[in-house]
């Protein structure tokens, strides 16, 4: 996949998002494995969030760019053990799937902080492969988020598995949907659904997906 020019993929949501009657999702820029200098040279052509998979390689690069004031989200699984270190560097953790992390994040937030942006994952097809709660935990989990005044329920992320049937991958986007739309009718804060990624945004879009997280689009096949 060849990478796409910042302001070609911006286009390409905000084409998806009024083509489906629906407003245009946030990009979350996925710089796993990139260089600082790569997230640097997107950061001066305005774009401000990131997400990172490994919470020692993006508290490297959280530090050598802190002067940039960038939004750093964590998409990767989160062993408790790096919980203090997550919650000590990230604006936001997407990647939360158990009641342990909740307390974890929480306990761990510097006070100096905004509360910590949190999204639940959920493993929406299903697969014994993929982190996420399932979707009958979803409310017990938010009930817990919602206790903890340093951290703040922002809404639901999912990886659906890339099914080669067309009708598939959107009955999973479809699930993940209604789920949130559920949820977002009982928690103010409850925003975002964060959904679909280089092979699948625009379908996500679709689907209403409020922010898409886009790595190999953005900057290229990662050497990994
Ligand atoms: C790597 C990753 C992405 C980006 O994937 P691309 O196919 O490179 O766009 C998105 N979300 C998560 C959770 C990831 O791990």
């Amino acid at each position: 996949m060849t990478a796409l020019p910042l302001s070609t993929l911006l286009l390409n949501l905000h084409n998806a998002a009024t083509a489906a009657g629906r407003p245009t999702p946030r990009l979350l820029a996925v710089s796993k494995t990139q260089p600082a200098d790569a997230v640097a040279a997107l950061a001066a052509q305005g774009q401000r969030a990131f997400g990172e998979n490994y919470v020692q390689e993006a508290a490297a690069k959280i530090d050598a760019l802190a002067e940039l004031r960038l939004e750093w989200h964590l998409i990767g699984h989160l062993q408790s053990n790096k919980a203090e270190l997550a919650a000590q560097r990230f604006d936001w953790v997407q990647s939360v799937d158990r009641a342990k992390l909740v307390t974890a994040l929480a306990a761990h937030r510097p006070a100096a902080r905004a509360p910590l942006n949190v999204l639940i994952q959920v493993n929406i097809d299903d697969e014994d492969s993929k982190h996420g709660c399932s979707p009958d935990a979803v409310p017990a989990l938010a009930a817990a988020i919602i206790a903890e005044p340093r951290l703040r329920l922002r809404g639901l992320m999912a990886i659906p598995a890339p099914w080669p049937e067309v009708d598939r991958r959107a009955r999973a986007f479809e699930r993940m949907h209604a789920l949130f739309v559920d949820l977002a009718a009982q928690h103010p804060h409850v925003d975002t659904l964060s959904m679909g990624m280089s092979g699948d945004y625009p379908e996500a879009i679709a689907h209403g997906a409020t922010m898409v997280r886009v790595g190999t689009a953005l900057f290229g096949a990662r050497n990994t």
